[in-house]
């Protein structure tokens, strides 16, 4: 276990330089592209179903030792809910006591499924992290079970992080205490907006006040708090933006994960947009400038940006493993409806019914229902994915792997891209400038689209 729970880094941005952006110049981002993409490439969207041969292929792969050395994480999902936020696009099932213990008992067999394989008994887990759905619709007992089954069948390296993810209308004191003292490092809890008229609007369960009870009883029992909050919601100004962001500020948090909304077809938000009971949300300008509005408000409060979408105060969230390795280190993700998992070339997602993937793990079958292998083409584009993910690509470190530089492997990219002063490239490595930032799904996707000269 991490020896300082509340070990916070006092590091500030070196120079101004290094801020993502220079807030006097706003407009100028709107130069450098004429939309906003939402999603990076190589996820679970691209996936395709999964045929008997690719899960054998699958299954042998698993049979193999893990030589990349690379730490992961282990996610075990926790598929269900007990609300269904507007927004949701998420694949959980309908919260049911009687779906626990049969839920629970395929997900430790899936567990095992995995821990038994030769890929598996070589790897070694730095993060536990409980995800779904809401894990903590299940009471502080069940879910310590789940991450004690980890402990013990899993190899768990001597400093790891215990992650819950959950929402604050089902936690309590109670639940809180109990993974304090278990020593969970963190938890994630979905807050969205602390704005009651947004949250109700949005079918949030609880109200802004009730968020923040919770958020400031797990940092007193030592717990980490990561939130997620969304911009350019349905009703949401730039000011009930800087409200929320300021909210955050104020709660002194450790993370804060900020993702534009995306109305996801066929969710509630969707049908009520399109039947004009909810406004749409703003256009892809305003998304932009509420985004730069967030990162000017974070790091003059001494946050930094990191991976996805997060702004962070500790050294965990900086040097993550899982983050740093990508595209190599791995997540290992099991449960119903799961969709972040990649070990070595394999990107995959579980079946989403609950009853269909007991079923299936009950038979013994590893419980996926899309697949990708990365081709050596791909691996090559994701490693230049590590831009979108605010790292950098070691110029050196390519070229050992590959055999040229990106800049000679993407020469057209490369030339665009910084002519656009959206990244830099100096001797050592390749980096997103401030403005850069603001683009970083967009750039991601340049180079995934780009035609490679090998
Ligand atoms: S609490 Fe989370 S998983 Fe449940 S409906 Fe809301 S967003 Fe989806």
């Amino acid at each position: 276990m991490r020896e300082s729970l509340n070990y916070i880094v006092d590091f500030r941005l070196k120079s101004e330089s290094e801020l993502p952006l220079d807030l006097n110049s706003k407009q100028e981002i709107f130069k450098a592209y004429a939309f906003r993409k939402q999603w990076p490439p190589y996820t679970y969207r691209e996936h395709w179903d999964v045929t008997p041969a690719i899960l054998e292929e699958y299954t042998k792969f698993l049979d193999a030792e893990n030589t990349n050395r690379k730490k992961m994480e282990l996610q075990p999902w926790v598929t269900f809910c007990d609300s269904k936020c507007a927004f949701c696009y998420y694949p959980s099932t309908m919260f049911k006591r009687d779906y626990i213990t049969p839920y629970l008992t395929a997900l430790k067999k899936e567990l095992s499924m995995y821990s038994e394989t030769r890929y598996v008994k070589t790897s070694e887990f730095d993060e536990i992290v409980l995800g779904g759905g809401t894990p903590s619709v299940l009471s502080a007992e069940q879910l310590i079970d789940i991450i004690s089954f980890c402990k013990q069948n899993f190899n768990i390296s001597r400093d790891y992080m215990i992650k819950i993810t959950g929402s604050t209308h089902n936690l309590d004191e109670y639940k809180l205490e109990k993974f304090a003292e278990y020593g969970v490092l963190q938890l994630d809890v979905g807050v969205q907006t602390f704005n009651n008229n947004i949250r109700r609007m949005l079918a949030i369960q609880d109200s802004g006040e009730h968020a923040e009870e919770i958020i400031r009883k797990a940092r007193e029992l030592g717990l980490y708090v990561c939130i997620d909050l969304m911009y350019n919601l349905p009703g949401q100004t730039l000011e009930i933006w800087r409200e929320d962001v300021k909210k955050a500020i104020e709660l002194n948090l450790e993370g804060i994960d900020c993702y534009p909304l995306e109305v996801y077809p066929g969710t509630m938000l969707d049908l009520q947009i399109k039947s004009g009971q909810i406004p749409p949300p703003g256009d892809w300008r305003t998304e932009a400038l509420m985004y730069v509005e967030a990162v000017e408000m974070f790091t003059n409060a001494g946050y930094i940006p990191v991976g996805h979408d997060r702004f962070t105060k500790v050294r965990e969230h900086i040097e993550e493993s899982c983050l740093n390795g990508w595209p190599w280190a791995g997540i290992l993700t099991t449960g119903a409806g799961c969709f972040m998992g990649y070990l070595g070339p394999y990107s995959y997602q579980n079946i989403e019914n609950a009853h269909r993937y007991i079923e299936c793990v009950s038979k013994g079958v590893f419980p996926i229902a899309k697949i990708h292998k990365s081709t050596h083409e791909d691996m090559i584009k994701k490693v230049m994915e590590r831009l979108y993910l605010r790292l950098p690509v070691n110029r050196a470190e390519f070229k050992e792997r590959f055999g040229r530089y990106p800049d000679e492997v993407f020469p057209a990219e490369v030339k665009r891209l910084e002519e656009k002063g959206l990244i830099e490239v100096t001797d050592s490595e390749i980096r997103l400038t401030k403005l850069g930032d603001v683009w970083r799904i967009n750039i991601a996707w340049e180079f995934a689209n780009a035609k490679i000269n090998l």
